[in-house]
């Protein structure tokens, strides 16, 4: 504890990613990277806009990315908000429009950075449990202070179909509800074209795994314009110049080489069936996912013994160390070779 430290500083229980080792000799499954890497127009667009104009500022209202998402996601301009990784549009999203008078929710088991930004911004929050599947059940998502939820959930890749979504929805008129599809790419079913229809609903978006820019940070919330302008007044209370010019043009270009992406995300798919399947012959009780990632849980050894088996063996995976998921880890789906090696290195574990 610094003596300078201000109160805020000294409580705060911060959140903790994945490891990020410099040396590359890791198969590297622990923060749900995408193993294909950007389209390759896409690091051509940023090669070239790396130049003489980095000396000036960017655009702060993002107008050209702004317009190339709403083109493709069929959405008005002011109905997008873009920001620095999903993570900051999540931040600024609870100062936005949660209240400390009024308690959130979320799910027990969810992204664990929800009540870090809670304790952050000193807002009261509850956790609603999940069912004995994973599953969140949408009955009990209730709150008149407002409702967090990531779907696909994380780290258990279950997803919500929209019918799911709407019965949250209306149930609760008087608060915002953020739907996190930081996944939604990889399976589950998008509420954006649900925007219009509910004037309390806010989706989040990620260019971090289906489109392989994690290293850009690009996050984006599509609502109702209202919630929009709520926003863009946190941000512009904070830092006008959120996204800076390099992620602004990679996102453009990732926008404009959709089937390079649709490619990608097909083979993620394809091997993340084939691994849990592989799990389930050894084993493992892993449920049907819809992220880029997987769930399990070994019959017979330990998740945090299996977590340092594997790691010994160059392969890093995410382990929780927390109630409830304190037996299960959560393996990044990388390449098909990637994936072979897992399987390998675990038959000589168990
Ligand atoms: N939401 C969920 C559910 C996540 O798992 C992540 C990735 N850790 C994020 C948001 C944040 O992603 P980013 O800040 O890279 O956009």
């Amino acid at each position: 504890m610094g003596r300078y430290w201000s109160r805020l500083a000294r409580k705060l229980e911060p959140y903790v990613p994945g490891e990020q080792p410099g040396d590359g000799s890791y198969i590297k499954l622990n923060t749900n990277e995408n193993p294909y890497g950007p389209s390759p127009k896409v690091l051509d667009a940023v090669r070239r806009a790396a130049g003489e104009n980095l000396r000036l500022y960017p655009d702060p209202t993002c107008d050209a990315f702004i317009s190339a998402v709403a083109e493709r996601y069929g959405v008005k301009k002011d109905q997008v908000f873009a920001g620095n990784g999903s993570d900051e549009v999540l931040a600024f999203s609870f100062m936005a429009f949660f209240d400390p008078d009024r308690t959130i929710v979320f799910p027990e088991i969810t992204y664990s950075f929800y009540p870090v930004y809670a304790q952050l911004f000193g807002l009261d929050y509850a956790t609603v449990p999940l069912d004995p599947g994973f599953n969140i059940r949408p009955e009990l998502m209730k709150s008149s202070g407002g409702v967090v939820i990531a779907n696909p959930n994380a780290p258990t890749g279950r997803a919500l179909p929209l019918s799911a979504i709407r019965s949250i929805l209306d149930g609760n008129p008087e608060a915002v509800v953020i739907v996190d599809e930081a996944y939604v790419d990889f399976g589950g079913e998008s509420a954006v074209g649900l925007i219009n229809e509910y004037p309390n609903l806010l989706v989040i978006h990620t260019f971090s795994k289906s489109r392989a820019l994690a290293g850009m940070r690009i996050g984006l919330a599509f609502g109702d314009s209202g919630l929009i302008r709520a926003i863009e007044r946190i941000k512009n209370s904070f830092n006008s110049y959120t996204m800076d010019r390099l992620a602004l043009t990679a996102g453009i270009a990732a926008l404009e080489d959709e089937e390079y992406y649709r490619d990608v995300i097909g083979r993620i798919i394809k091997t993340r069936e084939w691994f849990t399947a592989e799990l389930r012959k050894r084993g493992f009780s892993v449920p049907d996912s819809s992220a880029n990632f997987v769930f399990a849980s070994h019959s017979r050894v330990h998740a945090g013994e299996l977590y340092h088996r594997l790691r010994e063996n160059r392969i890093l995976v995410r382990y929780f160390k927390k109630p409830q998921i304190d037996n299960h880890l959560r393996i990044t789906i990388g390449t098909d070779e990637e994936m072979r090696t897992v399987v390998e290195v675990l038959d000589r574990i168990l």
